[in-house]
């Protein structure tokens, strides 16, 4: 049996960027993965899709709102079939990039499915063709599908999940959409922008549990106008296919219980770790309750050549992770004494307005009781964003109140997924708040909101009275 020298399966985020560093490393690698290249949820069925398709929503919204500055534009007409063919041809640069990126490095990649026969042999089913593998490592990055919920699952085909949500073959009417998390809310902006009555359900008190509740309101406030209906504290308890549509019972907080129909429902209710079909009870790999592989933070499982990266090893489940955890791994396997502890992963939601954010939150603070101080700034305060016709955003540094260093920060506003970089860099080289407002911002840019936050730590910032106490 032919023995490789490393082995990762599932060519995500995760795992290509592991394998790819790894070449480089001069490691003799194979990466295996059903598609024809690599790219895994993120580039199929996830974030690059999603990004292209709230790049048409952004447009859409920016011409109805143009009219409030003077600019009137008649309602656009939608080309449904060319827009799905951008965004799939999207996916078809980035994807075939990467092929021809592997076979640059020389990393050998397999078209197949993987599975663990014991704690050193993988087999692949490829073609109908089974081969078995031994291996000196191994790196699984399998990463994670769309949860169902139990009895509404198959009851119709216009219920759909995240992937069949991207494929936009049509804009129906009505969509319920269960789940109030960043998928479901970024594919409803992307629908209501197309035309779709939105309303999602969601059974906890709050959309995006977890958020800081200050980001989260400027958001809610905004989905609130341009989503039909936004229900929290209710469950749908059932769902029936009818001559009208899709008829849903909800139930609400109070037990009370109300009926709707819809053309489509979209069940963004999570994902889970893709752990199961591996053979992993054939290794001795521990895997806790809820499916995720348990990692040390040098990402090594509990058996000592098997590593997992990803979202197959636990929350935050975004690409950039895996991708970090992924190039960790690699380094460790190449005698690096590493070991993957960021202060700050950020994290986005790509709505209108974005959320971002980074480090401490705000919400954490409060529960490990940390001395903290906060540092907001408004952005009705900001040239740039009354330039853009927006001023509904904030920025917001989490600074430790003793040694001013920046733990953390959050902000809500059109392109904040872009501006967290600045703030991550700032906790990871444990910048304090002096070093952010002595770098000079560029005027105007949102950018400068950063750099008017850590102003407003000292009661100086030049556009916002607010003296220190
Ligand atoms: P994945 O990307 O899940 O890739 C795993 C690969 O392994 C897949 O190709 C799978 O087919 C393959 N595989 C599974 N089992 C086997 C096997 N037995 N043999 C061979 N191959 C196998 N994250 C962000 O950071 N930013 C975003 O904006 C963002 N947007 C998202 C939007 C949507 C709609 C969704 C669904 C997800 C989004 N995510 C986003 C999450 C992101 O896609 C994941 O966190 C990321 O893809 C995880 O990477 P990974 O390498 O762990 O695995």
């Amino acid at each position: 049996m032919e023995k490789k020298e490393l082995i990762v399966i599932g060519a995500g985020p995760g795992g290509y960027a592991a394998a790819f560093l790894a070449s480089d490393l001069g490691i003799k690698t194979t990466l295996i993965d059903g598609a024809d290249n690599p790219g895994g949820v993120c580039l199929y069925r996830g974030c690059i899709p999603s990004k292209a398709l709230l790049h048409a929503a952004k447009i859409i919204n920016d011409s109805v709102e143009a009219k409030q500055i003077g600019i009137d534009f008649s309602k656009p007409r939608l080309d449904i079939n060319k827009l799905r063919k951008w965004k799939d041809d999207v996916v078809r640069k980035l994807t075939s990039g990467l092929g021809q990126l592997s076979k640059q490095r020389k990393v050998e990649y397999i078209k197949g499915t993987a599975k663990f026969l014991d704690a050193e042999t993988i087999e692949v089913a490829s073609n109908n063709v089974a081969s078995k593998y031994n291996f000196e490592n191994i790196i699984i990055a399998t990463g994670s599908y769309p949860a169902m919920i139990p009895g509404i699952d198959g009851v119709s085909k216009n219920i759909l999940d995240s992937t069949s949500a991207l494929e936009i073959n049509d804009i129906p009417g009505s969509m319920l959409i269960i789940g109030g998390g960043y998928i479901g809310l970024e594919l409803g902006t992307v629908y209501a922008a197309l035309g779709t009555k939105i309303t999602v359900a969601e059974m906890l008190p709050r959309i995006l549990t977890g958020v800081d509740e200050d980001l989260m309101k400027v958001l809610f406030k905004k989905v609130k106008s341009a989503f039909e209906s936004v229900m929290m504290e209710t469950k749908v308890v059932s769902v029936t296919e009818s001559a009208n549509g899709i008829k849903v019972v909800f139930e609400n907080v109070r037990k009370e219980k109300s009926e709707k129909t819809f053309d489509k429902i979209l069940v963004a209710a999570g994902r889970k770790p893709d752990s199961k079909n591996l053979g992993l009870e054939n290794t001795g790999v521990e895997v806790d309750s809820k499916g995720f592989i348990k990692v040390d933070n040098q990402l090594r499982t509990s058996v000592r050549n098997i590593f997992a990266i990803g979202d197959i090893a636990g929350e935050p489940m975004l690409a950039h992770k895996a991708s970090h955890e992924g190039r960790t791994a690699v380094e460790v396997i190449s005698g690096k004494k590493v070991v993957f502890e960021p202060k700050a992963i950020p994290a986005v939601i790509f709505t209108d307005p974005e959320i971002a954010w980074c480090g401490l939150t705000e919400t954490d603070a409060k529960k490990e009781n940390r001395e903290i101080t906060i540092a907001k700034f408004p952005w009705a305060a900001s040239g740039r964003s009354l330039t853009l016709n927006r001023s509904d955003g904030f920025t917001k540094l989490i600074i430790d109140t003793d040694t001013e260093r920046i733990l953390g920060g959050g902000i809500v506003g059109p392109g904040a997924g872009d501006l967290i970089s600045e703030i991550i860099l700032a906790v990871e080289m444990e910048a304090n708040a002096a070093d952010i407002k002595l770098s000079i911002h560029p005027h105007p840019t949102l950018s400068e909101t950063i750099m008017e936050s850590a102003e407003v730590f000292f009661g100086q910032s030049t556009h916002l009275y607010k003296p220190k106490n």
